[in-house]
């Protein structure tokens, strides 16, 4: 199953649900705070060693996921072209690792 079909499965899912799916149907800054939500979610629960559990980091990491593409599904944002642009763009890009406060290796 690749980007494309799991986004048709979290549109009939949203539909169902009543989440929205049209543009018109939502409000996208607040879909991005729920996406925001959802990264808190996941560092609670992996600051409380719940990794695989109900509500744990795992499923979190899924829900920042599932919420990223419902909102580029809603958008029809062609997501798996980003991500592989993205990735393209970062093979050529060089970090500046000791004027960053940031683990690297
Ligand atoms: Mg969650």
């Amino acid at each position: 199953m690749n980007l494309t079909q799991i986004i048709e499965l979290i549109l009939a899912q949203a539909k169902t649900k009543g989440f929205g799916t049209k543009p018109e149907d939502i409000n996208v800054a607040e879909k991005m705070v729920l996406i925001h939500s959802e990264i808190s979610e996941a560092y609670e629960a992996y600051r409380h060693k719940n990794i695989d559990g109900p509500g744990g980091f795992n499923e979190e990491l899924a829900d920042i996921i599932i919420r990223t593409l419902h909102l580029a599904g809603i958008l029809k944002i062609d997501i798996e072209k980003e991500i592989l642009n993205k990735i393209k763009t970062n093979n050529d890009r060089n970090w500046p690792w000791d004027k960053m406060n940031e683990k690297h290796s």
